[in-house]
């Protein structure tokens, strides 16, 4: 039902079926229609190649969309996930990058089936012809393979139990140090906001001095509203944004049936997405 509080509100952060998400761009962009939300950012993992379909859905259904995607990056070893608005689709070297971190998710993705297989009817050659070429593979394609089969009954129970960074299946994935992909993303003509940074399933929130260090490599933002951040870490993240001068953001990072994030739980004004747009080189 259309929310009348979300009509200047903007989700800046939604997966698809291009990535992890459970449902087509079209139908993310419908659902955000539907929901009366202002506009959406289409933010699928490492890649643009849904931005065709979603920008067709929100001509039809009268709705905003401000193309993004979500890097894959990391900083002293852990993962740092980084949305990239208005990119320059087709930069090189975005290209390049995006296109060896899909490459390498493929091949983990192989290599945890192998290993999860010794144990679990899994068939990688099966799960392989439901992607399709340019599909961003993660770890929930996995955990839907084994909800499927009857081993767990979400990708969270999976996701605990066998699919996490200390589990023996567990294989890591190329990733771009942190600081090159904010200077690759601003080279790409887009606006670089860190995901997340106080997600309850790090160990801990993203330190001050990292956020410090972010910002001097070109950082534009920081999703300080979202649903999995934990509210007790946010106090000093929010002074040093300040600090820093950093845009602040809002976004329910929604995947579809993938995860309990609602589209448009957490949102951003109508008026942080005009400052975006008058400085990327993709506005729509
Ligand atoms: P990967 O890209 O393979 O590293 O997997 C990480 C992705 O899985 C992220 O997009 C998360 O949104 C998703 N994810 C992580 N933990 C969970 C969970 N407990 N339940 C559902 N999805 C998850
Ligand atoms: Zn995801
Ligand atoms: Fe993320
Ligand atoms: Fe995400």
């Amino acid at each position: 039902m259309a929310d009348p509080s979300l009509a200047d509100r903007y989700d800046l952060h939604t997966h698809s079926t291009v990535s992890d998400g459970t449902t087509t761009p079209s139908e993310v962009v419908a659902e955000a229609a539907a929901l009366g939300l202002a506009g959406l950012a289409l933010t699928d993992h490492d890649t643009t190649d849904g931005w065709a379909e979603a920008r067709t859905a929100a001509a039809a259904t009268g709705i905003d969309l401000l193309p993004g995607l979500e890097l894959t990056t990391k900083t002293d070893g852990f993962a740092v996930h980084l949305l990239a608005y208005g990119v320059d689709p087709g930069h090189p070297g975005l290209l390049a990058t995006t296109a060896r971190i899909r490459a390498s998710r493929l091949g983990r993705a192989e290599e945890m089936v192998r290993r999860l297989g010794g144990d679990y009817a899994l068939d990688w050659d099966e799960m392989r012809s439901g992607f399709g070429a340019e599909t961003t593979v993660g770890r929930p394609h996995i955990a839907d393979a084994l909800v499927r089969q009857g081993y767990f009954p979400d990708r969270g129970a999976a996701f605990q139990s066998v699919l996490h960074p200390g589990s023996p299946y567990y294989v890591k994935t190329y990733a771009v140090d942190t600081a090159e992909g904010i200077a690759l993303v601003r080279d790409a003509g887009g606006l670089p906001v860190l995901a997340h940074p106080a997600a309850s399933r790090q160990r801990a929130p993203v330190p001050v001095a990292v956020l410090e260090f972010f910002a001097a490599a070109g950082l534009w933002g920081v999703e300080l509203d979202h649903p999995e951040n934990l509210p007790e870490w946010l106090p000093p993240l929010r002074e040093a944004a300040a600090r820093l001068g950093l845009a602040v953001t809002g976004a329910s990072d929604y995947h579809g049936a993938g995860k309990a994030n609602r589209l448009g739980e957490r949102s951003s004004p109508a008026e942080l997405v005009a400052r975006i747009r008058a400085e990327v080189a993709t506005p729509r």
